[in-house]
């Protein structure tokens, strides 16, 4: 299949064109006919899927097949994101596949000044992308007019209900027309977003693409036990070595956020942190330069990094693993982009052996030995392979023999079912960031 095989007009072929895309990626050809079918969508699905494309495209398809003059205030397709980096990603999609096309977008989210946004309003809109509070805020002032929403898309709802946008997103949708597309993505599915999915959608297809193992699958994942005290350490002889070039380190908090970018920065490692207490201005800057290639280093917690769509990431460093086992997922998802592969290492300190286990419980795949006695496993050189077992690495490569320092490789992909995500009903914790 090719993406001439879409009935889409010569503007978006082009736009896709530019993008050098060639094949649809499995959501894209299993969603696009249905929304252009304008059929609800149930879609289970991670970042680094291709799964904007697969709503923007037939959306733009849909505007450009029915084309009005954009009126002030009162979008046509509304598109909700977690946070405002996904929110600027899914809006600069747009304008990227609808270049060739007279449409107007706007995206509004919170922590800046709305003049801008109230602005970009005013002045017409057809695609309106937005962060839920912030679309609140401007629909009671007057800002916003949501009664002639066509289509409505819902990204990364766990995330949403995560953030506890659930008050938010019942308003929004009880503003939206009835008689309305809704197209819903997520990349776990809870009991609370299959509920909000069911309140939501009429008649779903359901388009489930990628269990949530599969692209786990296609990253090498390592883990490196650790004293707590030695993760600094550790850290900087991983990053003395030049693979790791482009490295999106993950912390607990936004403190140590600071202070592990702080500590490399002193070392000559270029390095910055984002997180929620930093300016949208200063987030932005440090995603651009790490983008560009100018930061090595991006250190981030989970919210600041969630959505983050940086193609080149080589490496996904786990400073400290995250207590929700959806968010190691969520994680490790930001590098292996598009079917690149990737590597991501996790330092795991004495304290952190429960949410290692948690995580091997979600993903299906044993990262670290069961054996209480690792020595005995490498010195054998021979595991059991069945059963999603692991695969000691050998030669530890960043290691320096220490024997409480061991490295471990996950199994390569085969046999292991990939976790059932609608078995599971593990509600994150409220967002800590
Ligand atoms: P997303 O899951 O929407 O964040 O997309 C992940 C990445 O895949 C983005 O960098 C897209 O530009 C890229 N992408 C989307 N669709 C395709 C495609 N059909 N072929 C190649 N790359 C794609």
């Amino acid at each position: 299949m090719t993406f001439a095989d879409f009935p889409f007009c010569s503007g978006i072929q082009k736009a896709i064109a530019d993008a050098g895309y060639t094949t649809p990626t499995p959501i894209q050809a299993a969603a696009i006919p249905h929304v252009l079918a304008k059929k609800d969508i149930f879609g289970c699905a991670q970042t680094g899927t291709g799964k904007t494309a697969a709503f923007a495209l037939p959306i733009l398809q849909h505007l450009d097949a029915n084309r009005k003059a954009a009126a002030p205030t009162m979008p046509r397709v509304l598109v909700l994101a977690p946070t405002r980096e996904l929110a600027n990603q899914i809006h600069d999609s747009f304008r990227d596949y609808g270049r060739h096309l007279a449409f107007r977008s706007a995206v509004v989210y919170g922590g800046v000044g709305q003049f801008q946004q109230v602005r970009a309003l005013s002045r017409g809109v057809h695609v309106l992308v937005a962060t839920p509070g912030r679309l609140l805020d401007l629909v009671n002032q007057g800002h916003i007019n949501l009664s002639r929403v066509e289509i409505l898309v819902l990204d990364e709802a766990d995330r949403m209900l995560d953030m506890g946008f659930m008050p938010d997103l019942k308003r929004i949708i009880a503003a939206v027309p009835r008689d309305r597309q809704s197209l819903f993505f997520s990349a776990t599915m809870p009991k609370a977003v299959a509920e909000l999915a069911n309140a939501l959608l009429r008649d779903p297809i359901n388009v489930t693409v990628t269990p949530v193992a599969s692209t786990v699958d296609r990253i090498e994942q390592q883990v490196l036990f650790v004293g707590s005290s030695d993760k600094r350490h550790k850290l900087r002889e991983l990053l003395e070595d030049a693979k790791l070039h482009q490295v999106l380190i993950f912390t607990r908090t936004k403190r140590r956020a600071n202070d592990v970018a702080r500590q490399l920065h002193e070392i000559g490692v270029k390095a910055d942190a984002i997180h929620g207490n930093k300016s949208q201005n200063a987030r932005q800057r440090a995603l651009d330069l790490f983008k560009s290639g100018r930061l090595r280093v991006l250190v981030a917690t989970d919210i600041a990094a969630r959505g983050l769509d940086v193609d080149g990431i080589s490496h996904v460093i786990n400073f400290d693993l995250p207590n929700e086992p959806e968010n190691y997922v969520h994680r490790i998802g930001r590098t292996g982009r598009a079917g690149a592969s990737g590597v991501a290492i996790s330092l795991c300190d004495p304290g952190e052996r429960g949410h290692l286990r948690d995580i091997e419980r979600l993903i299906g795949i044993r990262l670290s030995p069961e054996s209480r006695d690792p020595k005995s496993v490498e010195s054998t050189g021979e595991r059991r392979h069945s059963g999603g077992g692991y695969r000691p690495s050998g030669n530890s490569g960043g290691g320096n023999g220490n024997g409480a320092k061991r490295r471990f490789r996950s199994r390569k992909p085969g046999g292991r079912p990939a976790h059932g995500g609608g078995q599971r009903d593990r509600r994150p914790a409220a967002a800590r960031n």
